[in-house]
């Protein structure tokens, strides 16, 4: 019999293999992943420095561990070249391996922004436990970090290593920080949070070039200024991993397309996590995966189940300005009503009936996600 294969050990693969097996200890099970196939907690890498973890102490298991835990084949340091769906197999080089069903659990590209200069490819990304590391190595005994990005994750690197000490400068084109995910008055006191801690704010402006300088770096903003670092880090949103699916034929769009059966186009290959696009939605977040591998385990032990996601609120990881989104629907109609103080802000979206959609809260405001959450309508019903 051939083994289920899943395609990466990030949540989404690992978590799929972990919930399979509480219905299914028997189906052969092989996971291959292109990195070291330690299990780990991705949202860890952004608050690392405060917690005083180095990148070795993160995971919390070796390849070999999760491999006697799910009762898998693991294969660490594997990369796959190429799906072919038609006869059920995947190609790792000319190694040519055979699958009942397929996962594919790939993950997602940190956008790369084109930049001139010298050092432009001395900036950095933090996607991965191996990316984390090397950024840890950059940072070793030096004082400054440019952020490219003031989204969720540099919001986070930022108050991370603000607080560890790093002098911190943050660019991005918009206006305030998490853009996409506040109204403007939580940005403002999230601005203001992270100012007080010591980061100081570029913004309505881009990189355009990373230069040498000396054993420094030196940034080019297109506003003409320039900011002086030790290290550049960029941190501009993430692209699925489409490649493979791509050449093999599957449907993608911005991500892998797949029904509420987390189906591909192609039968009995399934995908999820940060690569996967279901119903227009791409949801590069951890309950989401969640929801999606008990889903997809129930569906590979033989009992078809379709996905379905609550309202899924996001905990930012800025304890200077504690923040808690779950944005609306893109495209929802309504408007943002906000009560704010001098700690809190309350943004609450809702619609002509006074229907709650969508809420940011930030400081104190916080303490009401639980009651809030409840109100909001599920993310996939
Ligand atoms: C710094 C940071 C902080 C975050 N914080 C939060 C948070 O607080 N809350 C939250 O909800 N979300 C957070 N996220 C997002 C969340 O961590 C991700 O959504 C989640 O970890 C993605 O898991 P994944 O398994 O889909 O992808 P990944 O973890 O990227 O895993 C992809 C896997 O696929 C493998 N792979 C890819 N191509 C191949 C190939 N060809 N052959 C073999 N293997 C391959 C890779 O080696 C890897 O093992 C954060 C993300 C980052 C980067």
């Amino acid at each position: 019999m051939h083994p289920i294969a899943i395609i990466g050990s990030g949540l989404a693969g690992y978590n799929v293999a972990k919930e399979l097996r509480k219905l299914d200890k028997e189906t052969p099970l092989t996971v291959i992943t292109a990195d070291g196939g330690q299990f780990y907690s991705k949202p860890m890498l952004s608050n690392a420095l405060a917690s005083h973890k180095l990148p070795e102490a993160i995971p919390l298991n070796s390849a070999e561990q999760m491999a006697a835990q799910i009762n898998a084949t693991v294969r660490p340091h594997a990369r796959v070249t190429a799906i072919e769906a038609d006869r059920h197999r995947i190609r790792i080089g000319n190694e040519i391996i055979s699958y009942s069903k397929l996962v594919l659990a790939l993950g997602a590209d940190q956008i790369r922004i084109p930049l001139a200069g010298d050092a432009a490819d001395a900036v950095l990304s933090v996607n991965s436990l191996d990316d984390y590391a090397r950024f840890r190595a950059a940072i070793k005994d030096r004082k400054s970090v440019v952020i490219i990005g003031a989204g969720l994750i540099g919001c986070e690197f930022a108050n991370d290593l603000s607080a560890a000490g790093y002098k911190v400068d943050v660019i991005d084109i918009a206006d305030q920080p998490l853009p996409r995910l506040l109204p403007p008055a939580g940005g403002a006191l999230l601005k203001a949070k992270l100012a007080a801690l010591g980061v100081t704010w570029h913004f309505g402006t881009g990189v355009q070039a990373v230069d040498k300088a000396g054993d420094r770096l030196q940034v080019t903003l297109a506003n003409g200024r320039t900011v002086a670092a030790d290290v550049v880090l960029s941190a501009v949103g993430l692209r699925p991993k489409l490649e493979l699916a791509h050449a093999a034929g599957l449907k993608t769009r911005r991500g892998i397309v797949v029904d509420r059966h987390l189906e591909t186009s192609a039968q009995d290959v399934y995908a999820l996590g940060d690569c996967a696009e279901i119903e227009g939605l791409v949801l590069p977040f951890v309950m989401p995966i969640m929801h999606a591998a008990r889903a997809l385990a129930a569906t590979l032990a033989g009992k078809p189940t379709a996905v379905s996601y609550p309202a899924m609120p996001v905990l930012v990881k800025t304890p200077a300005c504690p923040t808690i989104v779950a944005p609306p629907a893109s495209g929802a109609a309504g408007e943002w009503r906000v009560e704010q103080n001098a700690d809190s802000v309350k943004s609450l979206f809702v619609d002509a009936a006074g229907k709650l959609l969508g809420f940011a809260l930030n400081g104190t405001a916080t303490a009401e996600r639980a009651k809030l959450a409840q109100q909001l309508p599920p993310v996939l019903d």
